[in-house]
C-alpha cells in the first residue's frame, strides 16, 4: 500500500520520534503548526481514520490517547493541548492512515471549526 505513514512505520521514511512501542509510534510533524505538534498514530493500517474506527481496532485508538496523556506529562504540557483528528478531505485530512494531532505550546486558537 502507497501510504507515508506506513513508510515512517517501516523506517523507509525518516521521522523524528517522540514515542514508540509495538502497537503506537509518536513522532514530530514535519509542517509543524504549533511549537508542539506531534502525530500519532497505530502503527498498523487499521483505519483509514477516525470514521472507520470498530470494536476491531478502537483498542489501538485508546492506546494512541494513553500516549497523548504520557507524552502531554512528560513534555510538561499541563497549561493545555489540543488533540485534533481529520477525517476526509472536506476535514482537510491528507494521509488516510488514522492518526491524531497533539498540538500545544502557544495559545492555541479558539475556533474549532
Ligand atoms: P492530516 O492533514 O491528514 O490531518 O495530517 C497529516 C499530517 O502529516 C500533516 O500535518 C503533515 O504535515 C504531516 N506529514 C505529511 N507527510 C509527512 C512526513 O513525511 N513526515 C512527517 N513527519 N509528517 C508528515
Ligand atoms: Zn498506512
Amino acid at each position: 500500500m502507497d501510504c507515508i505513514f506506513c513508510k515512517i512505520v517501516a523506517d523507509e521514511i525518516p521521522c523524528k520520534k517522540a514515542y514508540e512501542d509495538g502497537d503506537v509510534l509518536a513522532f514530530h510533524d514535519i509542517y509543524p503548526q504549533a511549537p508542539v505538534h506531534i502525530l500519532v498514530i497505530p502503527k498498523a493500517h487499521t483505519a483509514a481514520g477516525a470514521g472507520e474506527i470498530t470494536a476491531a481496532n478502537s483498542a489501538v485508538a485508546g492506546k494512541c490517547f494513553e500516549v497523548i496523556a504520557r507524552l502531554a506529562n512528560e513534555l510538561g504540557l499541563a497549561d493545555g493541548f489540543r488533540v485534533v483528528t481529520n477525517n476526509g478531505p472536506a476535514a482537510g485530512q491528507t494521509v488516510p492512515h488514522l492518526h491524531f494531532h497533539l498540538l500545544a505550546g502557544k495559545e492555541l486558537s479558539l475556533a474549532m471549526g
